[in-house]
């Protein structure tokens, strides 16, 4: 489709970043193209409409970019989930193993809820793990999760397939 190529074009290969041999998918020319930020922005503010999300959460730090306007446009609140000990308040926490070693994400507890319906907003589906974590955390604070929506699946790294389990029926949406 048209969107799908115009974001595309602004998606940068970036080859041996962060290490040798990786491919880096580099978001930055999309948002600093303003016809392709909004085209990334209303397509991510249909997926809240029509999965009926309350909420919106963005994963540290390129989903807080992408998810905050998606909130503002679907008129719904924006949590983040950051990196451990990055927020003030009482927190719910969940690791997650990492290639080397291991991560860990929080929310604040407080603003995540029974009832809530929340959409989960992030630039890139690599392994699958930090999304993961981030369904967890929030079915832990005891409210639903509506989806998962991303601009970029690597499907060779067989996230989907990973999250399959704990997205349960949820959609996942790929732009
Ligand atoms: P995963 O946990 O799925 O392995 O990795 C996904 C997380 O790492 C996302 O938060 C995403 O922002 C980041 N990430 C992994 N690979 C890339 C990449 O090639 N480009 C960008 N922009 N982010 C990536």
């Amino acid at each position: 489709t048209d969107i799908k190529e115009l974001l595309l074009s602004r998606i940068r290969d970036v080859a041996d970043y962060p290490e040798p041999g990786v491919m880096f998918k580099d978001i930055t020319p999309l948002l600093a193209d303003p016809a392709a930020f909004t085209a990334l922005t209303d397509a991510l503010a249909e997926i809240a409409a029509h999965t009926d999300a309350t909420k919106i959460v963005g994963l540290e730090a390129r989903g807080f970019i992408l998810g905050a306007p998606v909130a503002v446009r679907a008129g719904i609140g924006f949590i983040p989930v950051r990196k451990a000990g990055k927020l003030p308040g009482a927190t719910l926490s969940q690791a997650y193993d990492l290639e080397y070693g291991s991560a860990e994400i929080e929310v604040h507890a407080e603003d995540l809820t029974a009832g809530d319906r929340v959409l989960v907003i992030d630039d890139v589906l690599a392994t699958g793990g930090t999304a993961e974590a981030s369904i967890e955390l929030i079915r832990r604070a005891g409210a639903e999760v509506a989806g998962l929506a991303i601009l970029m699946e690597l499907g060779f790294l067989g996230g989907r397939a990973r999250l399959e389990p704990s997205l349960a029926g949820a959609p996942l949406e790929a732009l």
